[in-house]
């Protein structure tokens, strides 16, 4: 039999799950394959929604999310782990208590807290819980303009403003424009040292599904395979917008990414 060892790093994805395959773990699992990485998915909570807006959800208990992700680190060498929804705030103790099993393992944190189309997937109070307890562990966070907003408690704030609040918890901070209405889209890096760089693209019509969640796996997979920060960055940005520009409307509502 030919040596079958997995060469392609794993990346352990914590999130939701979304019945409608345009965000979530799916997203997760194919942006992941598409970098050459293997996504190793533990759910944290399942929803009900369609490609208009979430109606549900549920977050997994505790113990099971525990067994998951244990199964999954005992077992394989993980080279970065995403999280996206997580739902309660027993679940950001939870992923805290499961980082202590991977230490130098970079994390990248999607501070999920709403669907694309505007429905709540966590109370404002987990996004504060990340903030203080997950954000100092993890490589960068990936919040849009809106989720930077409640995560700085500044309502209106400017991303510059969003990411002076929020540098003092982060090692990094990539705050995405898509929100907007300018004709470009501005994506804005800071580094706790002072470090700014920033992404412009242009904006593409439409509203899409599972775009953050493709953004911050991809990021994932590319710090997975070695590359350098600011280089996986430019990168996950380059290839979610690729996505967003062939995405599909499977439905009635959203588009959603096209990743493979
Ligand atoms: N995670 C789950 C499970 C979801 O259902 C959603 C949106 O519906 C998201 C994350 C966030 O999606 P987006 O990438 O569009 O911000």
């Amino acid at each position: 039999m030919n040596s079958t060892a997995l060469s392609r790093p794993v990346v352990l994805c914590l999130s939701g799950h979304d019945p409608s395959g345009g965000a979530g773990l799916q997203a997760d699992i194919e942006a992941l394959l598409a970098q050459g990485c293997h996504a190793a998915p533990t759910c944290t909570a399942l929803t009900v929604q369609d490609t208009v807006n979430v109606s549900d959800f549920r977050v997994l208990d505790r113990e099971w999310v525990l067994a998951q992700a244990n199964a999954v680190i005992s077992d394989i060498p993980v080279s970065a782990v995403k999280l996206g929804m997580l739902g309660s705030v027993q679940m950001v103790d939870t992923v805290l208590e499961l980082m202590q099993r991977l230490p130098g393992v970079p994390l990248v944190c999607d501070p999920v807290l709403r669907a694309g189309g505007g429905g709540a997937l966590g109370k404002d109070d987990v996004g504060y819980a990340m903030r203080e307890r997950l954000f100092p562990l993890s490589r960068i966070a990936t919040p849009n303009l809106p989720e930077a907003q409640i995560l700085a408690e500044l309502p209106e704030g400017s991303a510059d403003e969003c990411a002076e609040r929020l540098l003092p918890h982060i090692e990094w901070l990539l705050i995405t424009g898509g929100h907007g209405d300018e004709s470009q889209v501005h994506n804005r890096l800071y580094g706790r040292h002072g470090e700014r760089h920033e992404f412009t693209c242009a904006r593409l019509p439409g509203s899409y599904h599972g775009s953050g969640c493709t953004l911050a796996s991809t990021l994932a997979g590319r710090l997975a395979l070695g590359e350098q920060l600011v280089s996986a960055v430019r990168s996950a940005l380059d290839y979610t917008w690729r996505t967003l520009r062939d995405a599909e409307q499977p439905g009635h509502g959203q588009y959603v990414p096209r990743r493979l």
